[in-house]
């Protein structure tokens, strides 16, 4: 096996290495503490400040008290308790849909969902920047799949004119996780209608944070009834873990006996359910966190822009800053950790060569003078690196 130590020391020359993580020593909030510092984090996907908040952490704490912290076994053996149910209860109800299916993480519900619906029938339409599990159901399927063009109408319409199969589906982001962009769901719901194709959003990024009640981004555009299969995950603003799958009762019945990730794993623990049901409690309670996310990440976009950084226009938390070059990226991240800033470098694969960037998410936790303080060291350190 000589020529896997030589892919690992060709990355570590390449500075690609992954596997240097941060160790936080804290718990996940707006500040956390890395090799013993207090840092300001930028990177998190907890929006809403969700993961270490005080009646989350009761409920998961009571649900162990209860049931301990297993679930023993798959759901469909004897790892489904009461609590799973209380969850599906909540998301279909969230979603406005018949059904919702838990599944263990986002990654699994985009295995399992798209791996139980299609196969070589089946003709996929893909979002060129969909997620990596969006694709790796994709080609677990055994269906044929396409990238159309990021959030590019035109060619979606030219794809599925072209190439349509026996049985279609599109799926997309609800919001692309490294550009904060949004697909036009309005505009994709318009063109499935026309092909007859069924349409999946992965909102892993819209639930919580965009539509009526943080319902997504369906909701945004006020098409939530029109997208045949939601998926979700439980793991960002809702700030637990957990995917979901929500929809008509006969889509969510085949995943439960079709979705491998979802019969053969065990349970998600009580724990994590628990604080989920709890989180989305708070998010429909109290609409005050979400209008706090959107109006930080909104004011923060703006100063960033006037700055003269290279941001797009967008609705969402997620704010990319394009540098282009990798290794210029990485000075950036490294300077601003520096400063006591973490805001992680997203580099190629993840993202299109030359585009990497800094993708900086931003939280209803964040206090606006550590924000403040954040773009006063963007400005110093991005003039630095010739930025802006
Ligand atoms: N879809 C998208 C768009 C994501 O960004 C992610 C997580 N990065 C996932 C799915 C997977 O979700 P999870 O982390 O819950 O596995």
């Amino acid at each position: 096996m000589e020529y896997i130590n030589e892919i690992l020391s060709n990355l570590k020359k390449n500075n690609k290495y992954r596997g240097e993580f941060k160790k936080l020593q804290s718990p996940q909030k707006e500040k956390v503490v890395i090799d013993g510092r207090e840092i300001i984090l930028l990177g998190s996907n907890n929006y809403l400040g969700l993961c270490d908040h005080k009646e989350v952490k009761k409920a998961s704490m009571e649900a162990i008290e209860k049931y301990g912290v297993g679930a023993g076994g798959s759901r469909l053996t004897t790892g489904s308790y009461t609590l799973h149910s209380m969850l599906e209860e909540k998301i279909k109800d969230i979603k406005g849909t018949q059904k919702a299916l838990v599944f263990n993480t986002g990654y699994m519900a985009n295995l399992g969902i798209i791996q139980a619906l299609c196969n070589k029938d089946w003709v996929i339409f893909c979002d060129k920047y969909n997620h990596a599990s969006i694709l790796d159901g994709c080609l677990l399927s055994g269906a044929k799949f396409l990238r159309y063009r990021h959030c590019d109408m035109d060619d979606l319409s030219y794809k599925l004119e072209n190439f349509k199969g026996k049985c279609n589906l599109i799926v997309t982001d609800g919001v692309f996780s490294m550009d904060g962009d949004i697909a036009p769901l309005d505009k994709i719901v318009e063109i499935s209608k026309k092909h007859n194709a069924v349409i999946m959003v992965d909102d892993a990024h819209g639930f919580g944070v965009l539509g009526k009640d943080g319902a997504g981004t369906a909701s945004y555009f006020g098409v939530n009834s029109e997208i045949h299969i939601h998926m979700g995950t439980l793991s960002k603003a809702v700030g637990s873990i957990g995917g979901y799958a929500a929809s008509e009762e006969y889509f969510i019945e085949y995943f439960k006996n079709f979705s491998r990730s979802f019969i053969f794993s065990t349970a998600l623990p009580p724990s994590s359910v628990a604080a989920s049901i709890k989180a989305l409690d708070i998010i429909k309670n109290e609409p005050l966190r979400r209008q706090r996310l959107l109006e930080n990440s909104h004011r923060f976009k703006m100063e960033l822009k006037n700055l003269g950084f290279k941001i797009p226009d967008t609705v969402t938390p997620i704010i990319p800053v394009i540098v282009g070059d990798e290794e210029k990226t990485l000075e950036f991240s490294r300077q601003l950790l520096y400063d006591r800033i973490y805001i992680p470098a997203i580099r190629p694969p993840t993202v299109p060569k030359g585009s990497s960037r800094l993708r900086i998410s931003i939280t209803a936790a964040h206090a606006w003078e550590d924000l403040e303080y954040v773009i006063e060291r963007l400005k110093t350190t991005g003039r630095k690196l010739g930025l802006i």
